[in-house]
């Protein structure tokens, strides 16, 4: 697929798929993954990182289980479809933080008491079916590995990008940032 085509197929999805609701949250899909990368902007991040700032729930929108699984018991490993499906298109520095954002949040409830206790219900809900915060040797193989510093500023983007009515820019201006994390061909 042309590289225009795969930024013209995220925006659809995300105009076809993102107004569904972000379950327990007071906002849409697409208002929340915006709102992360608007966070990101905010933060200084280059337009790689807010491209993986935009795209971090991408697995939602193209997988096929519904919304509520969290409440039925289901994690539906949504960081993993979406990376599987971006990373045929987008280098891993947009990948790998998406990659590892649940993982990011169970290392910061290992080490930040004050970031669990911080959690929304949903969020609280949805961390004991990815396993709970980290154990101590996977906090140190998260600290050894790549892109963790990464994935956790990227974790704090997306715990901010809740906030019911907060105006964003259009998708329209991020297709900068999204052609700047596109493989090189
Ligand atoms: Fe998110």
């Amino acid at each position: 697929m042309p590289d225009g085509d795969v930024i013209e197929e995220i925006f659809a999805a995300f105009r076809e798929r993102g107004a569904t609701a972000y379950l327990g949250e007071p906002v849409s899909l697409a208002e929340h993954m915006l709102q992360t990368a608007l966070a990101a902007e905010n933060d200084g991040a280059d337009p790689v990182m807010v491209a993986s700032a935009l795209l971090h729930d991408y697995g939602h929108l193209v997988h096929d289980l519904p919304e509520d699984s969290a409440s039925n018991g289901v994690d539906t490993l949504h960081e993993e479809a979406g990376a599987a499906w971006l990373e045929l298109h987008f280098t891993p520095r947009v990948t790998e933080p998406l990659r590892l954002h649940v993982l990011a949040k169970r290392y910061l409830c290992a080490v930040e008491p004050e970031y669990l206790a911080a959690l929304s219900p949903a969020s609280r809900l949805s961390l004991q079916l990815q396993g709970g915060p980290c154990s101590p040797a996977e906090v140190a193989a998260f600290e050894a590995g790549p892109f963790g510093v990464e994935a956790v500023r990227l974790r704090r983007w997306d715990d901010v990008g809740k906030i019911a009515g907060l105006a964003t820019p259009p998708l329209e201006h991020y297709r900068p940032a999204l052609e700047a994390g596109l493989r090189a061909r």
